[in-house]
């Protein structure tokens, strides 16, 4: 795959973020800085990162409290925390919180980007199952298990429109997001609406929700 992994980088140390943005940018990484945390969970909540390097002291939101606000709005990227707090219950707070891995400061580069590629991995080989209120995608197989037990094969794009919506519940989607990510940005964006009208017929409206005027998002079924 030639498409550049995404990094979020939250630190207000401005000599830190130039260094890691070049570092992490020289290692092939696409990078989005935000210098305090407020901006932090912004982007955290819109983008679609591969993985996030969160600075524990941010001004305006504190690091943890940014993290806390991904997990609870169902954002999975993998996070690492940067911290000058570098005892065993720091990085317990830090773990508790839905960090994925915790790095004290003064920390050594070459393990911060090893590091920052392990979760890139990791997330890589997450096993392929993604559930949703009453049932769960299998995305190798492209099938959907109700909770009731009964099995349906989903197309392609269907199990991919599925997938994504399912993968970050909190999120609106709107059409032109939906079509770059999960269509071809060239197909009409009348598609999305074509697929959310299929998997409506296999499992119930109320499995997507419109939202009026904005897109679409996960709904439960019914
Ligand atoms: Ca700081």
């Amino acid at each position: 795959m030639s498409e550049k992994l995404r990094v979020l980088i939250a630190e207000d140390d401005s000599r830190l973020a130039g260094m890691l943005e070049s570092l992490l940018r020289s290692e092939g990484f696409s990078v989005e800085l935000a210098r305090d945390g407020q901006r932090a969970l912004h982007l955290g909540l819109t983008g679609a990162f591969d993985v996030a390097v969160l600075d524990r002291g941010l001004p305006a939101v504190d690091g943890l409290d940014v993290l806390r606000r991904l997990r609870e709005n169902g954002v999975t990227t993998p996070i690492l925390v940067l911290s000058a707090l570098g005892t065993a219950p720091d990085r317990v707070d830090g773990l508790n919180a839905g960090a994925e891995d915790y790095l004290a400061k003064p920390f050594d580069i070459d393990e911060l980007v090893a590091r920052v590629r392990a979760l890139t991995r990791r997330a890589a080989s997450v096993v392929p199952t993604v559930r949703f209120p009453g049932g769960r995608l299998d995305t190798d197989s492209r099938t959907v298990t109700l909770d009731d037990g009964s099995k349906t094969v989903l197309s392609e794009r269907e199990s991919a429109l599925l997938e994504l919506l399912a993968r970050r519940p909190a999120q609106v989607f709107s059409r032109s997001l939906l079509l770059e990510e999960v269509f071809a940005a060239a197909d009409d964006p009348g598609v999305v609406d074509t697929y959310v009208h299929h998997l409506r017929r296999k499992f119930g409206r109320t499995l997507i929700e419109t939202v009026r005027g904005v897109g679409y998002r996960l709904g439960a079924l019914s």
